[in-house]
């Protein structure tokens, strides 16, 4: 059985999204047999379907959204209805913000119905789902109610920060083994989004085995972030990957 993190999309931000300069149909973290979508962005249920990827949604067990942005949840219903085989199968858990559920919620009524069980990220949040426990250690700092994820499985943990500007708790709060990062800026432009410079500096605070940088807005699209990466590993010691879209990233040789 093999940890993995495959990647349906990789980019972030409104404008990298909506041009398509790369699919944004978030990732699938597969740790310990158990399959969790996170943040399924537009297009995520034609990649599933993709023939690079071949992903059954009947087979995922959670699908959860770091927060409503369009660019994390603009086909979380689509997936919804394909997990539980169009709404007539009960199945499988479904975690996001409360605001995503809330007046002008992006998780539509009826198909939250279809789900085994919806439940509610909240800092400090713990939920199990198969063999993975779901912790939300720390609301980030965006502008929409966004929660980090630690995905602990039985033989790793994955870390992910989401988008948020950078704050000195982030770096306690996310620990283990491999470490996803959403860097949509390559200069910093704001404070609710990281930059690479972010990034960098919470690479070598946490120190993870792996760490990815994905969720690219368009100026690090531009600045072809694999050579980004590159620059990141020499700077800090740390094994730094670019997510490419369709990319299976076998885990095992962050898990010893
Ligand atoms: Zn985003
Ligand atoms: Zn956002």
């Amino acid at each position: 059985m093999t940890d993995e993190l495959i990647f349906l999309g990789t980019a972030g931000g409104r404008m990298s999204v909506a041009k398509q300069l790369r699919a944004s149909g978030g990732f699938w973290a597969v740790l310990g047999g158990t399959r969790i979508h996170v943040d399924p962005g537009p297009g995520a249920l034609v990649h599933c379907h993709s023939r690079a990827l071949r992903l059954d949604p009947t087979s995922l067990d959670a699908i959860v959204l770091t927060h409503k942005h369009l660019d994390h949840s603009g086909d979380v219903n689509a997936m919804i209805e394909a997990m539980t085989e169009g709404g007539t199968k009960r199945r499988g858990l479904v975690l996001a913000p409360r605001e995503a559920y809330e007046d002008d919620p992006v998780i539509l009524r009826y198909v939250r119905e279809y789900a085994a069980a919806t439940g509610v990220l909240t800092e400090g949040g713990v939920h199990q789902v198969g063999a993975v426990r779901i912790e939300t250690p720390l609301r980030l700092k965006h502008s929409a109610e966004t929660y980090g994820l630690r995905l602990v499985g039985p033989r790793l943990s994955v870390s992910m920060i989401a988008c948020t500007g950078y704050f000195p708790e982030l770096e306690a709060a996310f620990t283990g083994d491999v470490l996803l990062l959403n860097v949509v800026f390559y200069p910093r432009r704001s404070e609710a989004h990281l930059c690479l410079e972010d990034c960098e500096r919470l690479i070598a605070a946490i120190r993870p085995r792996l760490a990815i940088l994905t969720h690219f807005g368009m100026t690090m699209v531009r600045a072809k972030p694999w050579e980004l990466a590159d620059r990141v590993s020499q700077a800090t010691g740390i094994r730094t990957v670019a997510a490419r879209d369709h990319q299976r990233l076998d885990l095992s040789a962050a898990a010893c």
